[in-house]
């Protein structure tokens, strides 16, 4: 942000002069290439990744190729092999202040990026982000679903599809489902085909409400994915699955790895084994684990995505951590 910012003061800077006499100098990154050292050009894309392609075209048009491969070595040299694209920034002060390296942590703008990441598509298995950070429509969408499954003392499973508009925004789109007194897991049914023109589809969303004592929960207020609700991810498309209960939101992305593995199960023809041997690995794991019923849970959630390369995310509010796989 600030780079472009930056960028675009230069232009109105420089727009008298280039007006006047040098035509050249009418791009603002001929300013910053000409004079500078390939340190200091390979720190300017590191700091503004998308600024990379451009700059480079420029530092070949003006220095020539020996020099742009200069550049590029220092550049790939700062770049983490596996890490996001952000990484080198947020470690960048530690460095400067000469303080012990401390474990990677991704600050807000890289949360959101994570989300992005996970939302707009299924992601390569082992580059899943470690946090994300839902938008704030999101989050009331979500909070406001939760709400509706439990009000007047009864519990009520809540669901609907999450949608990306076309103008980039996210939209929960409710469906009504009958009041049921007591558990009711499993009776909301998604409707894949419930979204607007121009509206992606990013998630499906459900409610788990808990909060009824009784013999199975044993008195736990939330819970996370069922065995079934994973299976279902079967025969859906969209990147994510999120599910609210209790305080916390629970998602679960999609992977590259896991596509491939429903692909040779469609063209085996054995989908029905893939879906039993989730619910299989699901419920041995839920039976091992001495927790409680949450843990189970979430015991059985752990097992299906290590085994079945999906990635799971929980948290409150709006801050989701990777609990689950990569
Ligand atoms: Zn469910």
């Amino acid at each position: 942000m600030a780079a472009s910012g930056r960028q675009q003061d230069n232009t109105s800077d420089t727009t008298a002069a280039a007006q006047s006499a040098q035509p050249a100098t009418q791009d603002p990154l001929h300013g910053l290439v000409a004079a500078e050292t390939a340190e200091r050009i390979a720190a300017m894309i590191d700091a503004a990744p998308t600024m990379g392609h451009r700059l480079m075209q420029v530092v070949v048009s003006l220095r020539g190729n020996s020099f742009a491969q200069q550049v590029l070595n220092i550049a790939k040299a700062k770049t983490p092999p596996e890490g996001q694209r952000a990484a080198p920034r947020a470690q960048k002060p530690t460095a400067a202040t000469g303080a012990a390296p401390k474990p990677y942590q991704p600050d807000d703008v890289q949360r959101k990026a994570g989300w992005e990441q996970i939302a707009r598509a299924p992601t390569r298995a082992d580059r899943a982000p470690s946090e994300v950070m839902l938008p704030d429509s999101v989050e009331k969408a979500l909070e406001k679903a939760w709400q509706d499954s439990i009000a007047g003392g009864q519990t009520t499973e809540q669901g609907g599809n999450l949608v990306r508009t076309y103008g980039g925004r996210y939209e929960l789109r409710r469906q009504a489902v009958d009041a049921k007194p007591g558990y009711t897991e499993g009776t909301f049914d998604p409707d894949e085909r419930d979204i607007g023109w121009w509206d992606t589809l990013t998630a499906i969303v459900h409610t788990h409400p808990y909060n009824e004592p009784d013999s199975k929960t044993n008195g736990i207020d939330h819970g996370t994915f069922s065995g079934q609700d994973l299976a279902s991810i079967i025969d859906e498309e969209q990147p994510l699955n999120l599910l609210r209960s209790g305080p916390y939101t629970y998602a679960i992305s999609r992977t590259k790895e896991f596509n491939a593995l429903v692909k040779f199960h469609e063209n085996a023809d054995t989908k029905d084994q893939l879906n039993n041997a989730m619910l299989k690995t699901f419920d041995e794991a839920f039976a091992l684990d001495a927790g409680d019923f949450a843990a189970k849970l979430e015991a059985g959630v752990v097992a299906v995505c290590k085994k079945f390369h999906l990635n799971y995310y929980r948290g409150q509010g709006r801050n989701l951590k990777l609990v689950g796989s990569k």
